[in-house]
């Protein structure tokens, strides 16, 4: 087993930011509890707090500390939006398949939104400004015009609205886009902050829950009950949520997850702070980006700094070579950044899923999962957390195409490594010759 990890660079700049040094305690006796979480992100803590609203008993252990995973060191970008477009979904299963996405993805940032005020989370700065997809080229222009026209007849999606180069630029204060669609309604956060508020305020009002540095190694289901074991003592419980996402390796308790999704790491680097003259032009704003290639890259401010991210290093370690090149592309976009100074750079992984979405559902009659964001899980993994424990607790959702048997094995997973970098590189290559 190959934990606790000092995978990725960890000293990113929510942590620097953030003044909260709470931390919960590793569990010292075998305990009981009615649902056992693993994992201590957005999915996990969202569960709990969803079984715990219900007068039920939950129990979260966390291999690292809180928030060691993605869900401290993401971009903060709150969007409502999955890799695939709702137009694709209404043509492949039916507008009615359509509609409940467009709902779910919806009624995840609002359920954000929920908890920052039911816990008073002021410190994750959530700012709803709305987002902007950028588009690089007259093709991707089209088909966001396209989308956006569809989803308004389809939809009833009246809320976007279409920008054209030169609003784009004043935006952003980059010449690099053709154009570029405005979503109200979405916005950012400090990640690290809402997901170490979320902890501190649930183990207030549920004490005993939290418990980190306690990795699950083993599973056991027997006599109608669960039991998970860790190094310093074990847990019975009569459900199980599997809340491991792309650190589903960590230990073999999570080996369907692991199975089933394609850790890709991505990388983001943020600049010192910016001398006023780039404030007042750059972001002005302050809502989030996203470019329209493949390999996306996004920007956002935060602290006065500018924050660049995109994909990060193949393999098992960060390089410097990817965050260069992370660098460059910014330079290359904002050529009024090419002499200020990279204060933070980190990395973690994502889990992309074989059909782009994630899914959330029962394995077995006792354990049930949420996993699979595709690098879009701030709002998603929030409410999957939540749609996790109804059904743990019985409950059947409808979460349309999330739905937990579409979430198929990769196949040939041992060969997935080489595989991530042939689809990386063909993508940077479609990006490249603006297909
Ligand atoms: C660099 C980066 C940038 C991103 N940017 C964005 C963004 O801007 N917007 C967006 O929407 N999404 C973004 N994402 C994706 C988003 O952060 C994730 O989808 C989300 O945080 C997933 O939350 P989670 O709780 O499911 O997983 P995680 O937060 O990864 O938590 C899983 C936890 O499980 C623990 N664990 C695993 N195995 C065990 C075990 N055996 N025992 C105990 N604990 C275990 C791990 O230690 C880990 O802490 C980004 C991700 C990364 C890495």
């Amino acid at each position: 087993m190959n934990m606790p990890q000092a995978e990725g660079a960890t000293a990113t700049l929510w942590k620097a930011m953030s003044g909260d040094a709470t931390r919960f305690p590793q569990l010292d006796a075998d305990r009981k509890a009615d649902v056992v979480i693993i994992g201590g992100g957005y999915t996990g803590l969202a569960a709990a707090h969803s079984v715990a609203r219900r007068g039920l008993q939950p129990l979260v252990v966390e291999a690292n500390t809180i928030g060691w995973g993605a869900s401290g060191r993401n971009g903060g970008v709150v969007s409502a939006k999955y890799r695939i477009a709702y137009s694709q979904m209404a043509r492949e299963h039916g507008i009615q398949v359509a509609k409940a996405m467009y709902r779910l993805s919806h009624e995840a940032v609002a359920f954000v939104q929920e908890l920052i005020l039911d816990y008073g989370l002021v410190e994750a700065e959530l700012t709803l400004n709305g987002g902007i997809r950028c588009a690089h080229n007259g093709r991707a222009y089209a088909a966001l015009k396209e989308e956006l026209a569809w989803m308004r007849q389809e939809l009833g999606e009246d809320a976007g609205r279409l920008l054209d180069a030169h609003e784009v630029a004043i935006e952003t204060g980059s010449r690099s886009f053709v154009g570029g669609v405005i979503s109200p309604g979405v916005g950012t956060l400090l990640p690290y902050q809402f997901v170490c508020g979320l902890a501190r305020e649930i183990n207030k009002r549920y004490p005993d829950t939290l418990f980190e540095r306690t990795p699950a190694l083993r599973v056991e289901q027997r006599n109608h009950k669960i039991c998970v074991y860790t190094p310093y003592g074990k847990i019975q419980a009569d459900q199980l949520i599997l809340a491991t996402n792309a650190y589903s390796g960590i230990s073999p308790v999570s080996q369907k997850i692991k199975r089933r999704v394609i850790p890709f790491r991505s990388s983001i680097i943020a600049t010192e702070p910016l001398a006023e003259s780039l404030q007042q032009r750059l972001l002005v704003n302050d809502r989030h980006y996203g470019e329209t290639r493949r390999m996306m890259r996004w920007f956002r401010k935060a602290d006065r700094r500018f924050v660049f991210g995109g994909r990060g290093a193949f393999g098992k370690h960060d390089s410097a070579a990817a965050f260069n090149a992370l660098q460059r592309a910014m330079v290359e976009m904002f050529p009024e950044l090419a002499d200020t100074r990279i204060d933070y750079r980190w990395s973690g992984h994502v889990a992309m899923t074989l059909d782009a979405l994630p899914h959330v559902g029962r394995l077995n009659e006792r354990v049930s999962f949420a996993a699979g964001y595709n690098g879009a899980g701030v709002a998603m993994s929030t409410l999957m957390g939540q749609l996790a424990a109804d059904f743990a607790l019985g409950s059947n959702p409808d979460v349309a195409l999330l739905e937990g048997g579409r979430f198929r094995p990769v196949p040939l997973y041992p060969l997935r490594e080489a595989g991530i970098r042939v689809v990386a590189g063909w993508y940077q290559f479609l990006d490249a010759i603006g297909r």
